[in-house]
């Protein structure tokens, strides 16, 4: 333990942010990362409590307590406030491929169960591992690491999500030999083509995929499995298949006039506008934009907030969310007690860049859309409140009758989550699935066929990166052990 008194001593600093005006003015990243001593400060507020639910990684009540990943943050944090920052990336590694990526998009679950934030403010986990990652990167103290003995077992990844790049590392640093598929014309899945830039900058995941390419994992884009590479093919010239496809079934908008142009799912909005900054082929939905235009986002997650700070950036007239949920409470209800993650409001850097820009928080809660109205071209929304009521032992939305709104709009954005995996390669391989649609598989991540591994969104459903991680890396100490007779944890 660092300092004995330091959480009693150091208040918790948050997440310091750009200024709203300067940041929407581009795409860089949102955050302004801490200095050293802050950081040590804050390292200083870890109690190293014994209990440490920060790093359990268990799922309580249907809700996740601390890192999926098993960080040891509390040893992390001690070599941190000793300023021994090359020792923290070490223990870090043991546990965690890509810290560059949670460091700047993970919601902090082990924040949540933090035993400081029983009273306290928790400890800065994630700014402390933001500050480690960042100082091994800027000064070159990130190297390729090939291992030294192959064990002549070859395997497909197919999908290069954080699942799928976990996957590969992890079978690459076990001596496999591995070849990443992807459909995209470039690795990353929802870390490129998602999460948009403000949040991760891209050039953090192309870094990684060179680091990747000089470990000698091999990366083949714009090759869809099942389509332009049959998966027979795959299954014959590898020993082993892990299949990390992602979530990527998106829900639509069921309403008349969903068909309007002028009428996007999110990951097309999203999708575009990363293609445009990176300059990659845009030619779907080349032109998608929000400049000038009234934006409804129908969605009040993440995605939806991802959204709206998008439409900010290209200059949207106006910008209204809608959220069919209910405003969570401001603080933890009695049935959300810590160490559970705590299910509380938050305003997140969309809505406060909203609030500064129109002077008003853009969410709406507990509404929906009716219908969305045009001839050819969307124009407006109609909206209406809505009441949750109990029916049959379930929660359902009930229009409220009068509470009818026309809201203006030239572009419409669904980011009302995910249903699931998209069917292709299941249907192909005619392979067992569960709720959600998700690829069902035994502990050890193997689906009904044998070799065909898989891990991710597409076995969990929509999910977190830092899940997505921690599955791959999983499947691949897993899938190991199946071709090599060994489990070796590293
Ligand atoms: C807009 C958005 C914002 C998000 N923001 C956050 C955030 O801030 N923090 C967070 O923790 N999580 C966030 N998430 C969730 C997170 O990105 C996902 O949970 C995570 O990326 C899932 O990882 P995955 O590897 O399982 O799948 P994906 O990241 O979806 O990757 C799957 C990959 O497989 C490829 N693929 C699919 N089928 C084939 C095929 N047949 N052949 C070849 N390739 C194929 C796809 O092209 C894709 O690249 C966000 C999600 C979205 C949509
Ligand atoms: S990966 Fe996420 S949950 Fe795990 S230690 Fe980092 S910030 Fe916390």
């Amino acid at each position: 333990m660092g300092k004995i008194t330091g959480f009693m001593e150091y208040e918790r600093m948050e997440t310091q942010y750009r200024p709203i005006r300067e940041r929407i003015s581009d795409y860089f990243d949102l955050t302004m990362p801490a200095d050293y001593e802050t950081i040590i400060c804050q390292s200083a507020r870890c109690m190293n409590c014994g209990v440490s639910f920060c790093h359990s990684g268990i799922v309580v009540d249907g809700g996740p307590i601390g890192c999926p990943l098993g960080n040891l943050i509390p040893e992390i944090n001690d070599l941190v406030y000793n300023g021994d920052i090359e020792g923290a990336y070490d223990r870090m590694s043991l546990t965690h491929p890509f810290p560059e990526f949670t460091s700047r998009v993970c919601p902090a679950l082990c924040e949540g169960s933090c035993v400081l934030g029983e009273h306290e403010p928790p400890v800065t986990v994630k700014n402390i591992e933001r500050y480690v990652i960042d100082y091994m990167l800027e000064n070159n103290k990130i190297h390729p690491r090939t291992p030294r003995i192959r064990t002549g077992k070859k395997v497909a990844v197919v999908g290069s999500g954080p699942a799928g790049l976990a996957c590969a590392d992890m079978l690459n640093r076990l001596g496999n030999l591995v070849t990443v598929f992807e459909r995209a014309d470039t690795p990353g899945g929802l870390l490129m083509y998602g999460i948009p830039n403000m949040k991760l900058e891209k050039s953090v995941v192309m870094n990684r995929i060179r680091i990747m390419i000089e470990e000698n994992i091999n990366f083949v884009t714009n090759s869809e499995v099942g389509f332009d590479v049959p998966i027979i093919k795959l299954m014959n010239d590898f020993d082993a298949v892990v299949l990390c496809c992602g979530a990527a079934n998106e829900r639509k908008l069921d309403v008349p006039g969903a068909n309007l142009k002028g009428v996007h799912t999110a990951m097309e909005f999203l999708s575009e506008s990363t293609k445009g900054l990176i300059g990659a082929g845009r030619a779907k939905n080349a032109g998608l934009n929000a400049h000038g235009k009234n934006v409804v986002v129908v969605g009040g997650g993440d995605t939806g907030t991802d959204c709206v700070a998008t439409s900010i950036r290209q200059g949207a007239k106006s910008v209204i969310q809608l959220e069919i949920l209910p405003s969570p409470p401001e603080n933890r209800a009695e049935e959300n007690p810590w160490p559970l993650w705590p299910r509380i409001k938050r305003t997140e850097y969309g809505q406060h860049e909203a609030i500064e820009l129109f002077g008003a928080d853009p969410r709406r809660f507990s509404t929906t859309v009716q219908e969305i109205n045009g001839s050819r071209h969307v124009s407006s929304v109609t909206t209406v409140d809505v009441e949750w009521i109990g029916r049959e032992g379930r929660m359902a939305p009930c229009p409220l009758p009068g509470t009818e709104r026309e809201i203006e709009a030239d572009l419409v954005l669904s980011a009302m989550g995910f249903i699931g995996p998209e069917r292709g390669l299941i249907d192909q391989l005619q392979l067992d699935i569960g709720p959600g649609g998700c690829v069902m598989t035994n502990d050890d991540y193997e689906s009904n066929l044998l070799t065909v591994f898989a891990a991710g969104d597409m076995r969990t459903g929509p999910s977190l990166v830092v899940w997505a991680l921690s599955e791959g890396r999983n499947a691949a100490i897993a899938c190991d052990r199946y071709l090599n007779g060994r489990g070796i944890m590293i």
